[in-house]
């Protein structure tokens, strides 16, 4: 796909994302490259990624699986995809298949989606499938997310009972606003604590996901190792334009 001549606003947003990535990142005492930024393009058009993409930046999220079957298909096969956000368990098969290089889930929260990704994955005949486990941090019923008491029996679950799934890490996504709070990130902290003391693996096993537009420079120094950036760098989202 050919590269827009004039940059458009979302390059020199990108630009400004990444530095303060890079600033974050550096106060807690990491280098920039250590943590992930996942542009998520959730009702953003073709045309904005493709500028992304013609700067260098290979690392994109969405979160509607109809959105991301007709999206991928039309943009270049090293673009990085991530699913980000609950996956509903009936869509495995067909997020796969139409996009059979994604590189990671980052939303598995019940046994039915791991097992569903396990068996398209070994079925597709691709390389094992990145995930991440999605806990509920804010206590809020109506939110996706396994309870932090569920974590370890559900990550001993992907790691011994899907072969085909690379168990990679926790993600959460905070308040049901899409916001996040302190106590968010630290209930997500704690709950890789004990998955690695259970499990017997070391933190570097095993990834943080959590930060968004609002409060990602804070979940970097936290701790967190990918975060997920829509508005702030595409702008509001355009659910009319889905
Ligand atoms: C949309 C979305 C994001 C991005 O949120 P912003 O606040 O726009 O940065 C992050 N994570 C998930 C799961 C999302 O669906």
């Amino acid at each position: 796909m050919a590269t827009p001549a004039v940059e458009g606003a979302v390059v020199p947003a990108l630009r400004a994302v990444l530095h303060r990535v890079r600033i974050a990142a550096e106060r807690s005492g990491r280098r920039a490259d250590d943590v992930r930024v996942v542009a998520v393009s959730k009702t953003k058009p073709l045309a904005l990624i493709d500028q992304l993409y013609g700067v260098g930046h290979r690392c994109f999220g969405e979160n509607y699986v109809q959105e991301i079957i007709e999206k991928a298909p039309q943009l270049p096969e090293d673009i990085q995809w991530h699913f980000v956000g609950h996956l509903q368990s009936n869509k495995a098969k067909a997020l796969l298949t139409a996009v059979p290089h994604l590189a990671m889930v980052q939303g598995v929260d019940t046994e039915k989606v791991a097992n569903n990704l396990d068996r398209v994955v070994s079925s597709i005949g691709r390389k094992p499938l990145k995930v991440l486990v999605q806990v509920n941090t804010s206590g809020e019923a109506s939110k996706s997310g396994l309870n932090p008491s569920e974590c370890v029996e559900f990550v001993k679950h992907v790691k011994l009972g899907c072969p085909n799934l690379v168990f990679s890490g926790l993600m959460t996504i905070g308040m049901p606003d899409y916001t996040s709070t302190t106590e968010n990130f630290k209930t997500l902290l704690n709950c890789r604590a004990e998955v690695c003391k259970a499990l017997e693996i070391t933190e570097s096993q095993c990834e943080l996901s959590m930060g968004m537009s609002g409060d990602f420079e804070q979940a970097i120094e936290m701790g967190s190792t990918s975060v997920r950036i829509g508005t702030t760098i595409f702008g509001p989202r355009d659910y009319s334009k889905k």
